[in-house]
């Protein structure tokens, strides 16, 4: 067992933001939880630098694809996702991923290893048996209504979902028990904390961000990758809503964000318009409402920071049935075409009572502590002791 004691490794993909917010949300709980007696390791066999070229290639035409064409990836997520071809999926993600994996395994000899990728919990399981470890597989699943299959295998030793319905699903396909299921949320960084804004903290968020703190500032943002939609959100929303500001956050859609940087200078002053931002709390907390896709990883965020959202679309696939739970628990509205997105803006811009109320229900909604949640359930789990005798150590990455 450990010669390296304290170490954690990390296995997720930079495939969409969701997986790497997540990674990094656990990253800082276990740092701040185990305060520099602990080392992380975070490591990414699909598209990262250890990954194979061949998996590396594919895996990273992830981004353009749903830049391109959302409903293609839905066919690619649901003919993957049923008993006959996941199998076939497996055998050839273990195939190219495991080998990675392993010497992770061997060369850090960590604690516990967590799964932030569904892709990469049937590569683990087999890595873990090649080197003979006896680290737990902890999967954190982030994905939030609708789940791939890949999160399910019955080898791995916890299940930490964002929702019971979830942690039952685990059960179902995989048979995993109750008692190895916990519910604790998506891990979100320290930065989603500090809760809701009350508006004079909006007012100093915004002025600190460059915003006009006394106008109403809707946040446009569509996940880690963009889209094209940003661009017709935004076009809705300024020519016509009046008297609104919007920031339109294009992520690491460099085109969408050429595209909209040409309409700045027409705003007069209304638009504002960023690649990817490190900061997505203080624009959460500093905007009245947030337009977006019903991205797990934001809607979390989201939550936890009360801002109230519009969802006017989601990603097939994994993120079938995101809308539904942030609508019933009152935290987002979900819009359908150009003419919904003007009028819900426009009623909510002038419905501050509305507003309020969403504020709350987000805030209900959110688990800001799921990440220090996770780190305790690591705790437990880890032998006693291990952590507790773990050497200072450095973060690598
Ligand atoms: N994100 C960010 N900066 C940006 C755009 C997005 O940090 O400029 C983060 C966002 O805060 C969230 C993640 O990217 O943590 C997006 O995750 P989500 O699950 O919503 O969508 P995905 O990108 O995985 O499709």
């Amino acid at each position: 067992y450990p010669t390296a004691p304290g170490t954690i490794l990390l296995l997720t993909a930079d495939t969409g933001g969701g997986h790497r917010a997540a990674a990094e949300a656990l990253r800082q709980a276990l740092q701040s939880r185990f305060s520099g007696r602990l080392v992380t390791v975070v490591c990414d066999p699909l598209t990262g630098v250890e990954a194979h070229r061949a998996l590396r290639w594919t895996c990273r035409r992830y981004g353009p694809l749903v830049r391109w064409s959302p409903p293609l990836w839905g066919l690619l997520f649901h003919a993957t996702n049923t008993t006959v071809t996941l199998p076939i999926l497996r055998r050839a993600l273990t195939r190219y991923a495991r080998a990675p994996i392993a010497a992770a395994l061997v060369r850090h000899r960590p604690l516990a290893v967590i799964l932030l990728h569904p892709l990469l919990v049937s590569p683990a399981v087999a890595a873990r048996r090649d080197c003979a470890s006896g680290a737990p597989l902890v999967s954190v699943v982030t994905d939030l209504g609708t789940a791939h299959r890949g999160w399910w295998h019955p080898a791995v030793d916890r299940v930490v979902t964002p929702t019971p319905a979830l942690a039952r699903q685990a059960g179902r396909h995989a048979g995993t028990a109750p008692a190895r299921c916990a519910a604790l949320g998506i891990p979100v960084g320290a930065q989603f904390r500090a809760g809701p804004a009350g508006p004079d903290a909006r007012a100093t968020l915004r002025a600190s961000l460059g915003l006009r703190p006394d106008r109403f500032v809707v946040l446009v943002a569509a996940g880690g990758e963009g889209g094209r939609r940003i661009t017709a959100w935004t076009r809705t929303i300024i020519t016509g809503v009046p008297d609104v500001d919007v920031v339109a956050v294009c992520g690491r859609d460099e085109r969408t964000r050429a595209r909209l940087d040409g309409l700045v200078a027409a705003s007069g002053g209304r638009l504002t318009v960023t690649g990817f931002v490190s900061n997505m709390a203080d624009w959460l907390r500093g905007a009245d409402l947030l337009v977006t896709k019903a991205g797990p990883g934001t809607v979390a965020e989201a939550a936890s920071c009360g801002t109230p959202m519009l969802l006017a679309g989601h990603l097939p696939g994994q993120e079938n049935g995101n809308t539904e739970i942030t609508v019933r628990a009152g935290a987002a509205r979900p819009v359908r075409g150009r003419r919904q997105l003007r009028t819900q803006v426009d009623q909510l811009r002038s419905d501050p009572a509305a507003l309020d109320r969403m504020r709350a229900s987000a805030a209900r909604l959110g688990r800001p502590a799921a990440a220090a949640d996770i780190a305790e359930l690591l705790a437990r789990l880890t032998r006693p002791g291990d952590l507790r005798q773990a050497q200072p150590g450095k973060d690598r990455r």
